[in-house]
């Protein structure tokens, strides 16, 4: 499969170089400032975050109405959180959210580049960009999602939804069994980055070691 793409072993270094390279012309131009690309990666590296989703998550596990609300409204429902200022600014436009559910399992890539909810998820993994990861879970999702410990039986439907600039998905994942009566901060114990791409499920309540 990776040969079909013909990149280099080295092309994360190759990337950064030109980044780097890019970066010095502006700066040299006097588009931006020295300080400028630090100050956008520290915003949404400390403010943006998997922190943010994993809230909502925990939201959704245990308000119904905020749930229905989240699928029906995301950015509404976002709104009724205490969370990080510029939720819905840069990266942030047109977040929508899916929820797993008996019988639908929803996987999140970008066919395209990148585009991700970075308020809710932060910035995007890098394997999210990869080209052979982005082809095949679009041409065969079940394949990859079984190899990434997520088998799912014949009965249940794989939803792979494109982010764009127009939407930016995140998966709601199920609330792993014997969680009943967990308090919200626990819950969010379990929702990892991966399990809102859909690339995994929800940590079992088992190897939380809360709840008790
Ligand atoms: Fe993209």
């Amino acid at each position: 499969m990776t040969e079909q793409f013909h990149y280099s072993e080295d092309r994360e270094s190759e990337s950064a170089a030109k980044v780097q390279a890019l970066e010095a012309l502006l700066v040299e131009k006097g588009v931006i400032t020295s300080t400028t690309v630090d100050k956008v990666l520290g915003y949404f590296e400390s403010e943006m975050t998997p922190l943010n989703g994993k809230k909502i998550v925990a939201r959704a596990w245990t308000d119904p109405d905020f749930a229905a609300l989240l699928v029906k409204d995301t950015p509404a429902a976002i709104e009724q959180l205490d969370l990080p200022e510029g939720m819905a600014g840069a990266e942030g436009e047109h977040i929508a959210a899916v929820m797993n559910e008996p019988g639908v399992h929803n996987l999140v890539i970008c066919t395209l580049c990148s585009c991700f909810p970075w308020p809710v998820l932060g910035l995007p993994p890098y394997w999210y960009k990869d080209p052979v990861f982005r082809a095949r879970a679009a041409r065969e999702p079940r394949a990859v999602l079984t190899e990434l410990g997520v088998p799912l039986d014949d009965e249940t439907e794989v939803r792979v939804w494109d982010s764009s600039g127009h939407s930016r998905w995140f998966v709601v994942p199920t609330r792993p069994e014997g969680t009943e009566g967990w308090s919200e901060a626990q819950l969010m114990d379990l929702v990892t980055t991966e399990s809102m791409i859909g690339v995994a499920l929800a940590a079992p309540a088992a190897t939380a070691g809360a709840g008790e």
